[in-house]
């Protein structure tokens, strides 16, 4: 086998989009092929005709493209119908496979399927994974292999299709393992090359244990999720490479050259590997914060209200934070609380911490009572009234500040307004009379939510003149 060139192969079928767990057996098959200076071949499995969809093919095809991942070559099985049924007649001639009349039980009616005749042995292989696998055949009986002449089925065509295309390594999801004897014993049959190397990939499970499934776990089970919500695809190749596998030291970020020099497919484990979306997050904002501010733009964009807009002033003031606060970029729709086109993106978000809807401020005021603004130790309207006032007197001296020193009245980007200088400012007054006291109002003022960034930083955000018609019109509605 030595000199044979290793060829891998990845063969969905087009029933749905690409799960996570076959981009990660996709993956794998890549690595090995690739560290081994072999090839990778994509094997599109569409001879289910019931259930096949050529919008799912397209999907995978999409998916592997957004992913990064090339194939040396892509087959569709359907046009290899003709030399399935050539092995087919072969397999019945060489006597290794009956038609067979079956019993329809509703009809009454007798009809035709191929069945292989099964030598009921013992089969053993070495899996790359799992080590030693054996089976006793006898049990699977004389299995179908063709539903007619005309209609040969999975375990036909894909061996033969891995015989034709010269396939060394057959490296696929552990669901898979039951159907390796019967696929040795055809492939045995056939006797044309020796077997290929199987390796058996452990299950993706979930926190509870349970296989991943699109049933139970909806869309967050294909790629296609990810790559909606602008998640960034080398972090998700990075998160599915480290599921089951790691480097053997804690280096945890692996671009995908890294992972071909270290991949080892023999120290995959043998146990199911937890798919863990937190952590799939924490990936995608180590990736984001490699991003240069115009690439980061560029996909943040998706994501951006409308009215944001991305080159004012008040944007660039809020990009460090938007930066610093989003672990995917559907974070964003999130933060300004329009919600987002796709479904589940908020509850992600929510649980990473990101706040819903603490940037809604920004755009306009929300709603707020008088009762709101009052600080709930100190519910005295005269007190919060008091407090404003005095923000409102320190951020014209501010302003004033500024004013002589080095506006820019295009950008509102003055180097010494920030929210750090508009905190040391304002702060020691808080500090005086309570820090709740007076940043509660004042935050409710000007944002009129419960939750939202530091003061400071609203001001900042919103300028100065902004921040002080907000502060205005809340003294207003304290002397209501
Ligand atoms: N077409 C099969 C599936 O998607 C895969 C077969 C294989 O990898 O051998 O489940």
């Amino acid at each position: 086998m030595s000199n044979t060139p290793i060829i891998t192969r990845f063969a969905p079928s087009p029933t749905g989009f690409l799960h996570v767990g076959g981009a990660r057996s996709a993956l794998f098959n890549y690595l090995y092929a690739k560290q081994n200076g072999g090839k990778i071949l994509l094997r599109i499995e569409d001879t289910d005709k019931e259930r096949n969809k050529p919008e799912y093919t397209e999907g995978i095809l999409e998916a592997f493209k957004w992913l990064g991942l090339v194939f040396d070559g892509t087959v569709i099985q359907s046009a290899n119908f003709a030399t399935h049924k050539k092995y087919l007649d072969k397999l019945i001639a060489d006597g290794h496979a009956f038609i067979s009349k079956e019993k329809v039980v509703e009809e009454g009616q007798r009809a035709e399927v191929i069945r292989f005749k099964n030598p009921n042995k013992k089969i053993a292989f070495d899996d790359m994974i799992k080590g030693e696998v054996s089976f006793d055949t006898t049990e699977l009986g004389d299995f179908v292999i063709a539903k007619s002449l005309d209609e040969p089925i999975f375990h036909l065509s894909n061996v033969v299709d891995d015989i034709t295309m010269g396939i060394t390594h057959v490296i696929r999801g552990e669901e898979h393992i039951s159907n390796t004897p019967r696929q040795i014993l055809i492939w045995e049959a056939i006797g044309e090359k020796p077997r290929p190397i199987y390796g058996h990939i452990p299950l993706l499970l979930a926190e509870t244990r349970e296989k991943i499934s699109k049933r139970k776990h909806g869309e967050m089970v294909s790629v296609e999720y990810y790559r909606k919500n602008g998640y960034l695809p080398d972090a998700l190749l990075n998160f599915l490479v480290l599921l089951g596998w790691n480097p053997g030291d804690n280096t945890e970020l692996l671009s995908l050259d890294q992972m071909i020099k270290q991949f080892n497919i023999s120290k995959v484990q043998k146990a199911g590997a937890i798919f863990n979306i937190e952590k799939l997050r924490w990936f995608d904002k180590q990736y984001i914060s490699k991003l240069s501010d115009a690439d980061f733009i560029e996909h943040a964009k998706l994501f951006l209200p409308e009215w944001l807009g991305t080159s004012g002033p008040t944007f660039k003031k809020l990009l460090p934070l938007i930066k610093e606060k989003v672990a995917s970029f559907s974070d964003i729709a999130s933060l300004f609380g329009s919600g987002s086109a796709e479904a589940g993106v908020n509850s992600n978000a929510a649980s990473a911490g990101v706040m819903s809807g603490e940037l809604r401020f920004v755009r306009e005021v929300q709603k707020y009572s008088a009762d709101q603004l009052l600080w709930k130790k100190n519910p005295s309207r005269e007190v919060a009234r008091k407090h404003l006032e005095e923000c409102a007197r320190i951020l014209n001296a501010v302003k004033g500040k500024s004013a002589e020193g080095s506006p820019d009245p295009n950008t509102d980007l003055n180097t010494d307004l920030n929210a750090e200088s508009i905190k040391s400012a304002m702060w020691p007054y808080a500090e005086v009379h309570g820090r709740g006291d007076v940043l509660w109002p004042l935050r409710m003022s000007l944002t009129g939510q419960e939750k939202s960034p530091d003061p400071f930083t609203c001001i900042y955000i919103l300028g100065i003149d902004e921040s002080l018609k907000r502060i205005e019109n809340a003294i207003e509605t304290l002397k209501d």
